[in-house]
């Protein structure tokens, strides 16, 4: 279990992060939502120590690691898929995939390469690919793909939804079920609220950089202030 004490997170003299506690159970999906500018990335990047908390403490099955780096916490089983994809366009799908198990020394790499490649036979097909070169949804299949090739415990997602056409949002959410039936721990944001808290067994509503709601995802699908504040014709 993942469990986020009073983080806050400052950019020079703006206050991000405000005091958010979250807990994450094993094996669950659990959803952060928010507007524009509410912390949700900062959120993950004070998780992944890729911004350092001001104050807080991190703690995983009990230890405390707020101190580690990036590269730490990567080898304590925390990954990111992050916003954008940030997929190395020059290099191809396998070399992409290859940089995902950068910090692996095990002999199974290949083994969870033919794994990934079952999830995602698109990524079977253009294994020797350009990754600038494939389409958006590809793109972000890559990025998943990628993020699972570092054996992740945790796996943390921004904006997996963003800028894909509809058909392609649904095969993207129905992977992150797959994969999370297979035991992963799931950390998602999204500004796609209504399909994020269809997925999750628990959300958080982030304002402001702070927690102002939680519950199960149905519970806040059907609470009113949430449907008003995100789930309008406009989300
Ligand atoms: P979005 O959905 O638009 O990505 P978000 O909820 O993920 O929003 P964050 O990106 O976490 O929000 O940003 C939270 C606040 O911190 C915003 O006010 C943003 O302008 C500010 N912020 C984020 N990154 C930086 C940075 N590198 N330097 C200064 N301010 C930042």
């Amino acid at each position: 279990m993942l469990e986020i004490k009073n983080l806050n997170v400052h950019y020079g003299g703006i206050h991000a992060l405000r005091g958010v506690d979250m807990q994450i159970k094993e094996g669950s999906i659990v959803t952060l939502i928010g507007a524009n500018g509410a912390g949700k990335s900062t959120t993950l990047r004070g998780i992944m120590s890729l911004e350092k908390p001001s104050a807080g403490q991190i703690l995983f099955n009990g230890a405390d690691i707020t101190s580690q780096n990036t590269i730490q916490k990567v080898r304590s089983g925390f990954t990111l898929v992050p916003e954008g994809r940030r997929i190395f366009a020059n290099l191809t799908v396998y070399e992409n995939l290859m940089l995902g198990a950068y910090t692996r020394k095990d002999s199974e790499i290949e083994k969870d390469i033919q794994w990934v490649f079952e999830l995602f036979p698109r990524l079977k097909e253009r294994v020797d690919q350009k990754g600038g070169t494939m389409s958006g949804g590809e793109q972000q299949m890559l990025a998943i793909a990628r993020a699972l090739m570092a054996r992740p415990k945790v796996m943390m997602m921004d904006e997996p939804s963003l800028g894909l056409a509809p058909i392609i949002v649904k095969d993207i959410f129905n992977i992150i079920r797959e994969i999370n039936s297979k035991g992963m721990t799931m950390l998602l944001i999204e500004q796609n609220a209504k399909a994020a808290l269809e997925i999750a067994d628990y959300a958080y509503v982030l304002e402001t950089g702070k927690i102002v709601m939680e519950g199960s995802g149905k519970d806040l699908l059907n609470d009113e202030r949430v449907k008003n504040a995100y789930l309008g014709e406009a989300h």
